[in-house]
C-alpha cells in the first residue's frame, strides 16, 4: 500500500531576539550600545569609509561576544525540526548560531560576521582571526570589510529571492525574535499570509507582526518555541 506522508512546509524568520538568550545583545535592547554608539551609526558604508578602524573595533567586540556563546534551546528546537518538517530558516542574524545548532537550510539575509569581503575585488572568505590586525586586508591589498549587510545596503539577491519564494509556499510561517522594523525582512510575514500561510509570532513584546498573526505567543524564544513544538506535535500524522 502506498503511504503518503506530507511534511508541513514551515518557514521560520528569526531576528536578534532568538540569540538574546545565548547572551548576544539585540541592537535596540538596553545592552545594544557600544561606547555610546548606536548600531545605526557604525553599521553603515559611510561609517566604514570615514573610520574603518572604529567600525572594525566594534565588529571585533561583537565577534568576541558571539565567539563565546552557544546556541540556546530555541536554536536547538529549530535544528530538531529539520527531520520532522519541510523546514527553512530565514535569519537576519549574522552570528551563525542556527548552523552551529545543526540547522542546514538557513538563508542568511544579512550575511555572516565570520566572513570578510574585499572592498576592492569583492572576494569573500571566512577568517575567524581577522581581528588580530585591523583593518584586515585582502590578498589583492584591498581593505576588507565584514561580509554583512549594512543599513542602506541591498540584501544578497539569492537570499532575498529564496525568502520571497519560501514566504509564498509555506503552510506555516513563524516570526521569532524580530521587531519587524528592518525591511525587507519585515514584509515576509504579510506576504506569507497573503499566500495562505498560518502566521505565528513569538516575541516577549507585541510587534507589527503580532497584529497580523493568527497566533501570537507572547513569550521568549526558548519557551515560546517549546510551547509551539508541543502544539505542532499534536497535528502531525502518527
Ligand atoms: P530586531 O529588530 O530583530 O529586534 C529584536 C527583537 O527581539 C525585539 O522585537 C525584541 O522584543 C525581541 N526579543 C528580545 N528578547 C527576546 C527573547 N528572549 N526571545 C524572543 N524575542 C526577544 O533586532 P535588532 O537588535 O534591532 O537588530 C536589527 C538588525 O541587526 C537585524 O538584522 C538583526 O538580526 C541584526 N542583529 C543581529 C544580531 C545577531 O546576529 N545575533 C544581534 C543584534 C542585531
Ligand atoms: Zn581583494
Amino acid at each position: 500500500m502506498l503511504e503518503f506522508y506530507y511534511k508541513m512546509r514551515i518557514t521560520v524568520l528569526t531576528g536578534a531576539g532568538i540569540s538574546a538568550e545565548s547572551g548576544i545583545p539585540t541592537f535596540r535592547g538596553e545592552d545594544g550600545l557600544w561606547e555610546g554608539f548606536k548600531a545605526e551609526e557604525l553599521a553603515t558604508p559611510e561609517a566604514f569609509e570615514r573610520d574603518p578602524i572604529k567600525v572594525w573595533e566594534w565588529y571585533c567586540w561583537r565577534r568576541e561576544v558571539i565567539g563565546k556563546v552557544k546556541p540556546n534551546e530555541a536554536h536547538k528546537i529549530l535544528a530538531n525540526w529539520q527531520g520532522k518538517y519541510d523546514l527553512w530558516i530565514i535569519t537576519q542574524n549574522v552570528d551563525g548560531l542556527h548552523q552551529k545548532a545543526g540547522s542546514k537550510k538557513v538563508v542568511e539575509l544579512h550575511g555572516n560576521i565570520w566572513r570578510l569581503r574585499c572592498s576592492k575585488c569583492g572576494r569573500v572568505w571566512e577568517d575567524r582571526e581577522a581581528c588580530r590586525k585591523i583593518p584586515p586586508r585582502c590578498s589583492c591589498g584591498g581593505l576588507a570589510r565584514p561580509d554583512v549587510v549594512w543599513f542602506g545596503e541591498a540584501l544578497p539577491e539569492w537570499a532575498l529571492r529564496k525568502s520571497y519564494e519560501l514566504a509564498g509556499a509555506s503552510d506555516i510561517f513563524i516570526a521569532v525574535g524580530t521587531s519587524g522594523i528592518v525591511q525587507p525582512a519585515a514584509n515576509l510575514p504579510s506576504i506569507a499570509k497573503s499566500f495562505g500561510a498560518k502566521i505565528y509570532v513569538i516575541n516577549p513584546e507585541p510587534t507589527i507582526h503580532s497584529e497580523i498573526a493568527d497566533i501570537f505567543i507572547q513569550d521568549k524564544a526558548s519557551t515560546g518555541l517549546r510551547r509551539l513544538d508541543e502544539a505542532l506535535q499534536d497535528k502531525r500524522p502518527s
